[in-house]
């Protein structure tokens, strides 16, 4: 069974070889007396952001969990049944959920998020636009952005796992949306594949207020935070009164041991904007909803998305460590097994 391990807390930004593979015997089958457990192969895993957070000694993290070193990374994945002692679950079965970064992993029932009904699109989109990120952008954007029509919508990280999506749904709500990338390729990809209305290389800007000044002369009402930083400084200058900011990520922040000053929040007060953190678990309730709301879009093809697919578990650390560099264009995903 390989399994991806993690040496020791990382602090600064990720390396690959904070990570090492590890190979063992296993026996495919559930210890006698074990209740509630569902033995696991894992076939796609997610690469998300917030496993950095886990890495850190929780002693100086803004996330009090953390990964154990010397033990297997953990996430997001999509995976089959094999044996279960849950009567949920039976042999066969696809769910998504939390899982180890290994070949088959042996989880209690309860880190399985939602059982896979719908195989008719590709399995990969649990870990992405019909799994956590989907949620993330569906939640963030309906229930903390309150959008309304014709709004003017500036989404960060606009072509990633959740940027892409946020930036299709406003569109599909009738705002004007604007999203910054950090390549030519990303910047493409926005205005051509994912229907932004415009769309900006943030890397080169050398003022990101005057960049926000020409595409939002009348200003922000809805900022998708997924980087904070230099970024959130520069939109909190540009937000419109009862402006909304759901704070999705800060991506920027989370590598750096000194957190870059942001010297603007004070625009806060007297515009009234609300900036409010969330967190996707709040939402699953809502699931089945979003299933109903985003499935017919991708089946018509209104809803597209983008993977950026690693094949193999030995390709976890680079995929993982790539997307602090931006080297993932849309979702990445890792491939253990295709069936
Ligand atoms: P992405 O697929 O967008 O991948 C991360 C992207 O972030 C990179 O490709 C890169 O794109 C960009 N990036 C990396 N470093 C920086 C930097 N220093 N400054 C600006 N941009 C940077 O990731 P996700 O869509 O999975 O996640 C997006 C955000 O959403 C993250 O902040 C994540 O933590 C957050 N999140 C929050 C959840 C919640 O429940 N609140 C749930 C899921 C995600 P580029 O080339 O454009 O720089």
């Amino acid at each position: 069974n390989k399994k991806v391990i993690l040496k020791d807390y990382v602090s600064g930004f990720p390396k690959e070889s904070d990570m090492n593979i590890v190979d063992s015997t296993i026996t495919l089958k559930i210890p006698e007396g074990s209740n509630d457990v569902v033995l696991l192969k894992n076939l796609y895993l997610s690469c998300d952001p917030y496993m950095r957070t886990l890495m850190s000694d929780p002693e100086n993290s803004i996330n009090p969990r953390a990964y154990t070193p010397k033990s297997p990374i953990a996430g997001y994945g999509v995976s089959k049944v094999l044996e279960s002692t849950h009567k949920d679950y039976k042999e066969g079965e696809l769910v998504w959920g939390l899982t180890n970064w290994e070949e088959y992993s042996l989880i209690h029932a309860a880190q399985i998020h939602f059982k896979i009904e719908h195989t008719d699109v590709p399995l990969s989109y649990y870990t992405g636009i019909l799994g956590m990120p989907g949620m993330t952008a569906y939640s963030g954007f309906f229930e903390v952005g309150s959008p309304k029509k014709g709004e003017n919508v500036f989404v960060s990280a606009a072509s990633g796992a959740v940027g892409q999506l946020v930036g299709q749904f406003a569109k599909l709500h009738g705002c004007y949306v604007v999203g910054s990338a950090g390549s030519k390729e990303k910047v493409d990809l926005l205005k051509n594949k994912f229907g932004y209305d415009e769309a900006i290389n943030y890397k080169e800007e050398q003022d990101l207020d005057a960049a926000l000044k020409r595409y939002f002369p009348d200003g922000i009402d809805i900022y998708f935070e997924n980087v904070g930083g230099k970024t959130l400084d520069a939109v909190l200058l540009n937000m419109k009164i009862h402006g909304r900011i759901p704070v999705c990520g800060m991506i920027s922040q989370y590598n750096l041991t000194q957190h870059e000053g942001v010297t603007n929040l004070a625009h806060l007060i007297y515009k009234r904007i609300r900036m409010q953190g969330f967190v996707v678990v709040d939402y699953y309730h809502l699931y089945a909803k979003f299933l109903e709301f985003v499935l017919p879009h991708i089946r018509e093809g209104k809803v597209v998305y983008v993977e950026d697919i690693a094949e193999g578990l030995e390709k976890g650390p680079a995929a993982l460590v790539g997307i602090f560099k931006g080297q993932n264009v849309g979702k990445q995903v890792l491939v253990v097994a295709r069936e």
